[in-house]
């Protein structure tokens, strides 16, 4: 194992080590990092929020910044949602997405609805909740055990398609909740299915009455080209879960957000049907302000325009990898960037990912594959030198590998 990289300080995609080398960061720092590191903007905002309130018990309390985010994100959310819920990571916006369309069903006295479907390949987070229903493997091995029980089914293709439609015919009263990665799994592997499709099984689904939790904890704010992935999709979700570049990637913090049905389940005198959840740090005032403010640079014209910049650079690069590399399944959904090195064995535990993370950063730029997954999700900041000159490491790494 190579020890860390002390870094000292980063700006725009630009990371600083202590050493004196930098390295362009394009995987936004696993998927957090929007406009650019230290974004003075957001840096200020942040700044003026902690000497004015920098935390408050939010319960029977509340405050402007936790207000405002609400409003302003509601109408951005696609589905029509009305209620935001705060917590603190993603991780914690998926757990509570869970327990909430449990006690959704418990509430309302349906209490055989009590089973999850998901994706295989998806990852929900790291908690119990959510590691139970992200797909078993190496990152889940030891807990196997304690893991509830999750109905597995494949990401919608037009051989399996039919099938799960039957096995929602079938088994849709049971189920409380589906939840899933809209159009591309991440740490799964950066795996990508088809819009049509997945329309199609979320229509099913909730035909079957079963609460859709769209976990854009990655695809949220623009990294598939839309603002949200699930506005490639026919069907609107119930409940969705945010984080990640939520706050720009500055502060951690976590939004589930759900629909008015859901939420006047637990509207009610008998305290038995209150949501019992929360976190120390709920709706913390300068992560709320730090969202906030990346929301101010999101609706940006510039930024919108530099997006549509790197979908459209992704797919030119994508058109030229394909050809003679030594490489497989070449993929693009908006900023993302995806293909599998043909070398070894597929999946996560491929040791070429510590081969092209250190030849990367020799050449001065951050990758960090999943297994023989190699992917690009760079900060929307990123210049047109720097992408270029992402794209010829790329190409240099796998030069010597063709032969
Ligand atoms: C990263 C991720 C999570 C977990 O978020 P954390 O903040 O790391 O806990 C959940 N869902 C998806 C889709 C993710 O990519």
């Amino acid at each position: 194992m190579t020890p860390p990289v002390p870094i000292t300080s980063a700006a725009g995609t630009l990371l600083y080590a202590e050493d004196g080398s930098t390295y362009i960061d394009a995987i936004s720092s696993w998927w957090v990092n929007l406009h650019g590191h230290a974004h003075s903007y957001i840096a200020e905002k942040i700044y003026h929020q902690a000497l004015q309130l920098e935390q408050v018990i939010f319960a029977g309390f509340t405050h402007e910044p936790a207000v405002s985010l609400a409003e302003r994100l509601l109408p951005l959310l696609p589905g029509n949602m009305s209620r935001i819920f705060y917590s603190d990571n993603g991780s914690t916006s998926t757990e509570v997405a869970l327990k909430m369309s449990i006690q959704y069903w418990w509430n309302r006295g349906e209490t055989n609805r009590k089973k999850i479907l998901a994706f295989r390949n998806s990852y929900h987070g790291d908690t119990f909740g959510a590691m139970s229903v992200s797909d078993r493997s190496v990152f889940t091995l030891a807990f196997h055990d304690l893991l509830f029980e999750v109905i597995f089914i494949d990401t919608p293709t037009p051989e399996n398609i039919d099938a799960t439609i039957q096995l929602l015919q079938e088994q849709g009263e049971q189920i409380a909740a589906f939840i899933y990665e809209p159009l591309v799994q991440g740490a799964g592997g950066i795996k990508m299915y088809d819009a049509a499709l997945m329309g199609r099984l979320l229509a099913a689904t909730q035909r079957s009455r079963i609460i859709c939790i769209a976990d854009e904890v990655m695809t949220g704010f623009g990294r598939t080209g839309k603002l949200f992935a699930s506005e490639y999709l026919s069907e609107q979700p119930d409940i969705i879960c945010l984080s990640k570049g939520l706050t720009g990637g500055t502060m951690a913090l976590g939004v589930t957000a759900c629909k008015q049905h859901i939420y006047e389940a637990f509207v009610n005198d008998d305290t038995y049907k209150t949501f019992f959840h929360g976190h120390s740090f709920t709706a913390n005032p300068i992560a709320c302000t730090a969202a906030l403010a990346s929301l101010d640079l999101l609706e940006k014209e510039g930024c919108r325009q530099k997006i549509d910049w790197i979908c459209r650079s992704n797919q030119t690069f994508a058109g030229t990898l394909a050809a003679d590399h030594p490489v497989k399944d070449v993929r693009v959904c908006g900023t993302i960037l995806a293909f599998e090195i043909n070398q070894g064995k597929d999946g996560y535990l491929n040791s070429i990912s510590s081969f092209v993370t250190q030849q990367a950063m020799q050449k001065g730029v951050y990758l960090r594959p999943l297994g023989n997954t190699v992917y690009l999700m760079p900060p929307y900041c990123i210049t047109e030198e720097e992408l270029t000159q992402v794209y010829r490491v790329i190409k240099d790494i796998l030069e010597p590998l063709s032969r």
